[in-house]
């Protein structure tokens, strides 16, 4: 498929929009203005005609035609891109058949448009219209956001002034998962440099403890991610929380969590190290509890493992559990995903993070006998049962984001039952709050609020190179100091 620009070079924008129609596709970009020699193409034009401006949209695609047209007057302050967006969003949707329910809205982070709106006073009914008219956001979609960014708003008003979030990475599991998208290494693979992985990123909370004293930050959360931080054993996990606490004034820790991710790494003793070292919140993720789909995208652990791996947490007296499924799974069924959903319904856990697979080839979708009449994926409807399902039993969504390629524009949602949302969660998608990030893949976000700056700084990506290259890697975060140095 090629994409023509003509008058103008709204590449990003339009790329994103033929991307909920076509996912993890590539284009072709050309700029000319004919589409002579094209077979299937999207031909975007804008064109200055003397007292107007003519924007015009023809797609030629799956064996159909669509287009649009419009003449705007010179001295109009309209969005252009983003009408030629929606112009585009009109025609793929007449050739397709689909309407994905975000609209044109493709960024990631859709609450944020809400929270925005709100705090310059607009009303939900005109949020509701501005998303609606101007974006072409379903009311659906348009519920779920404003009830998130209203769920948020309780919980970012208690957000303190000069305080931060640790994050700290263990990038290893046991095996790795066929829909991977994480920095991680299977535990065998990583068994050697593991030691001195582990030196060097106790190093670096040391140096980041330092650090947020030096700048008078105060730890707020913390957050242990990866990989599978419980791919490694107890008495490692007990090390490199003991240098936490003995690195940060933990006096004003509101969560501490860590994701214990995959049932088979979950033993008594590990999560029992996790409970004395301060932790206040788990993950432990089935991701289906349809043991036929486990095997299908590489995890090895049963659906009954993972019962088991939570009873066992409860036990132990973790009452704030989080529990990670993914919608539109290769082999699931949108059946198999219901009794998941139900399955954890009934467990009562604190969270359900309800995520939607990104599909990493067009390959991957599933065409319907008529091509024309176009690539649907049943993880839509595996969100909406999801949905409805969680709403009726107590849940509410209280954090959303979207990741590239997924089908119709789909996002991720976290649910959890009132007064048990992750803060940490909140903070690092709405980018409202400091993260100090440790260890391999991870990256810090430096925020500041009131001066409208946002800095990432990267950390090596592999285990190897950041143990390698630990002391560069340690002059880069010199850039903390210069972030808050500028604030003063
Ligand atoms: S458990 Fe998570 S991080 Fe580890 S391989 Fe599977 S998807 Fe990747």
């Amino acid at each position: 498929m090629t994409l023509i620009f003509c008058g103008n070079d709204y590449k990003y924008e339009i790329e994103g929009i033929m991307k909920l129609f076509i996912p993890a596709s590539r284009f072709k970009i050309v700029y000319s203005d004919t589409a002579a020699g094209e077979e299937e193409y999207a031909f975007i034009l804008e064109r200055d005609e003397g007292a107007e401006i003519l924007l015009s949209v023809k797609t030629v695609c799956f064996g159909k035609t669509a287009s649009r047209e419009m003449l705007l007057a010179r001295d109009d302050s309209s969005d252009r891109e983003l009408l030629l967006s929606k112009m585009l969003f009109e025609c793929m949707s007449e050739i397709t058949g689909i309407r994905p329910k975000w609209g044109v809205m493709t960024g990631v982070r859709p609450v944020k448009r809400v929270n925005k709106y709100l705090s310059e006073g607009y009303s939900k009914e005109e949020i509701r219209n501005i998303l609606s008219e101007d974006f072409y956001c379903s009311e659906e979609k348009f519920e779920i956001a404003y009830r998130t960014a209203m769920t948020q708003a309780d919980i970012t008003s208690t957000l303190p002034k000069y305080s931060f979030s640790l994050y700290v990475s263990i990038p290893f599991c046991p095996t790795r998962c066929s829909y991977c998208s994480f920095i991680s290494q299977t535990v065998d693979a990583g068994k050697k440099i593991i030691p001195a992985y582990i030196d060097k990123l106790c190093e670096e909370i040391r140096y980041t403890g330092k650090l947020a004293a030096k700048l008078g930050l105060r730890l707020d959360t913390v957050y242990f991610g990866g990989g599978t931080p419980t791919s490694v054993s107890a008495a490692y996990l007990s090390r490199i929380m003991r240098t936490v606490s003995e690195s940060f004034d933990m006096s004003a820790v509101r969560e501490y969590t860590v994701e214990a991710g995959r049932a088979d790494t979950i033993t008594r003793d590990k999560l029992e190290a996790i409970k004395q070292n301060g932790c206040s919140r788990i993950s432990v993720n089935p991701q289906t509890l349809n043991n036929s789909v486990l095997q299908a995208i590489g995890r090895r652990h049963t659906a009954e493992q993972f019962l088991e791996a939570f009873a066992l947490a409860r036990s132990l007296g973790f009452d704030e559990i989080n529990t990670d499924i993914i919608a539109g799974l290769p082999t699931d069924t949108p059946e198999s995903f219901e009794r998941t959903i139900s399955g954890l319904i009934d467990l009562s856990p604190e969270n359900i993070t309800v995520h939607t697979l990104s599909i990493k080839r067009a390959a991957d979708l599933n065409r319907s006998e008529e091509k024309s009449t176009v690539l649907r994926s049943a993880a839509s409807v595996m969100v909406d049962t999801a949905a409805q399902k969680l709403l009726s039993n107590g849940f509410a969504p209280y954090y959303l984001y979207r990741q590239k390629n997924m089908l119709e524009n789909l996002e991720n949602i976290g649910w959890s039952k009132p007064g048990h949302e992750s803060l940490y969660n909140i903070f690092i998608m709405e980018e409202i709050q400091t993260i100090l990030a440790v260890g391999a893949g991870a990256s810090s976000k430096l925020v500041d609020l009131e001066g409208g700056r946002l800095e990432r700084i990267f950390n090596y990506k592999l285990p190897l190179e950041y143990v390698r290259s630990f002391d560069y890697m340690l002059e880069k975060k010199k850039a903390v100091e210069r972030f808050y140095a500028e604030k003063e």
